[in-house]
């Protein structure tokens, strides 16, 4: 019923494929709505498994899974929802030419991982193999969220936006994240993966939308691309 998706854009999205990297407090929602949503296969990637402090944010585990692996628990629950796409758990940490492998073959590729470490890496295999990036990350009472497309050329990286000199290392873990914030942001993260897919709209590629759920204030920052990023600079000019 809406024009901007029309069946074209539910047909693109039930031949589509989209890797979630984490299935936690970001993975969770953004699972949820894009099995609702009829994205015809899910790779889901997470390498831990379901704990009992897990559960106030990430809703797509319940007290029954505990001790599951979070991506057997999420396919469970995506399933639950949606029985006729096709789910992919893997139940490791990707990384190197796995990871590549996996990006190269997405449609779209969700991060919702808790950790600088593993964004750079992902973020190098979508510049590399040019696949779309949507990004969200939530700490304390602050969120974030943008896209990066490698396959337009103005378009920033992630690394673009922050440096990769180990001067950020923060996680949920260890500083705490307000559960619905999570929740918010992962939402944000499916809207604009459905947007890339079904091409309805604008996607936030070019801008970091950030969210302090304190004071309940947005905002809009301008993301350009630098000319010089250690990423995205080198493969544009091969
Ligand atoms: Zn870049």
């Amino acid at each position: 019923m809406l024009p901007a998706i029309d069946i074209e854009g539910q047909e693109r999205l039930l031949n589509s494929r989209v890797l979630i990297i984490g299935m936690g407090g970001l993975g969770s929602p953004a699972g949820l709505y894009l099995a609702a949503a009829g994205i015809g296969h899910l790779v889901l990637c997470d390498f831990d498994d379901v704990d009992l402090s897990n559960l106030q944010r990430q809703i797509a585990h319940t007290t029954d899974d505990i001790g599951l692996s979070k991506v057997e628990s999420a396919k469970k629950s995506f399933l639950a929802i949606n029985p006729l796409i096709n789910i992919t758990a893997i139940n490791q940490k990707l990384q190197g030419d796995s990871l590549l492998e996996q990006v190269s073959q997405a449609d779209v590729v969700v991060d919702c991982c808790d950790n600088f470490e593993t964004r750079f890496a992902i973020n190098d295999a979508c510049v590399q193999s040019k696949t779309p990036l949507v990004s969200g990350a939530a700490i304390r009472f602050e969120g974030q969220v943008s896209v990066f497309n490698p396959l337009d050329e103005s378009s920033p990286c992630y690394n673009c936006l922050y440096p990769r000199d180990g001067s950020i290392a923060q996680t949920c873990s260890e500083n705490g994240v307000i559960a619905p914030i999570t929740g918010i942001i992962g939402s944000m993260q499916a809207l604009e993966t459905i947007k890339v897919i079904s091409k309805a709209g604008e996607t936030l590629q070019g801008r970091v939308l950030l969210l302090d759920g304190l004071s309940m204030q947005w905002q809009s920052m301008q993301l350009p691309r630098n000319p010089k990023c250690p990423s995205c600079s080198n493969t544009q000019a091969l």
